[in-house]
Order: structure tokens, then C-alpha cells, then sequence
């Protein structure tokens, strides 16, 4: 189980973010790095993470506004840059045991490049 109160430096996308582990990159800037999920659910399946010591969805939306607004700008920049405008494509976060999350580091998954049914 992930603890959501306190940060944990070692976690694998704060190595990745680091440079200490190799990711897949596909898009860097000032905010956010995205990369391949190294365990693909559908035929695109990237993960955008913060460029800060946030855990989960919980403590992120909290942080600061000027920052969630451009950390989600980026996701959109990273689904342009996947070329996935115009097809569409499925954002999700897991938090918590229920909700599944494994890595706590916030991160977004871009999961597109097919047709998407159900949950
Ligand atoms: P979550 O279950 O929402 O915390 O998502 C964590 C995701 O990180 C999973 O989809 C994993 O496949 C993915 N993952 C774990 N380690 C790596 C890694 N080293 N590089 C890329 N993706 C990873």
C-alpha cells in the first residue's frame, strides 16, 4: 500500500524524472515529463508526470493553480504530439487502493490509438 501523506523520493518516477532509470520519452518541458508506459493497456498508452513531489491527484489538485492549469495544458500538448486530437483519447488517475494507484507519483494516463468502450 502507497502512503498519500509523505513523499517518497525513491519512487521509480522520481528516478525516472532524475535521469537515474530510462523512460521512452515522447514529449519534456518546464512542467511535466511523458513517457511510454512500459505496460501498454491499449496501443497508445503514455503517462504525463508533474515536475514536483506531488503523490497523488489528492495533494496535486491542492498545489498550486497556476501549475495544475499548466500541467494540464501539457497533457493536451503531449495528446497533440501523439497525434491523437482528432480521434480522441481517454485521461485517467488512479488514487488510492480502490482506485488501483501503484506508483505515487501523480500521473496521468493518455490511453488512445483505438476505439475505447466501457470502463
Ligand atoms: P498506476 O497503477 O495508476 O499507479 O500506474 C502506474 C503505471 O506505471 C502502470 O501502468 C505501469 O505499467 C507503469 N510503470 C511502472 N514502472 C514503469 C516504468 N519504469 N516505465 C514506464 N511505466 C512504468
Amino acid at each position: 500500500m502507497i502512503d498519500t501523506k509523505i513523499y517518497n523520493k525513491d519512487n521509480i518516477f522520481a528516478k525516472i524524472l532524475r535521469g537515474e532509470i530510462p523512460c521512452s520519452k515522447i514529449y519534456e518541458d518546464e512542467f511535466v515529463l511523458a513517457f511510454k508506459d512500459i505496460n501498454p493497456a491499449k496501443k497508445i498508452h503514455v503517462l504525463v508526470i508533474p515536475k514536483g513531489e506531488y503523490i497523488s491527484f489528492v495533494d496535486f489538485v491542492e498545489s498550486d493553480q497556476e501549475f495544475i492549469k499548466n500541467f494540464f495544458l501539457s497533457v493536451k500538448k503531449v495528446a497533440a504530439t501523439l497525434g491523437l486530437e482528432e480521434k480522441g483519447y481517454r485521461l485517467l488517475t488512479n488514487y488510492g487502493v480502490d482506485g488501483g494507484q501503484t506508483v505515487p507519483h501523480f500521473h496521468v494516463h493518455i490511453l488512445g490509438g483505438e476505439k475505447i468502450s466501457g470502463f
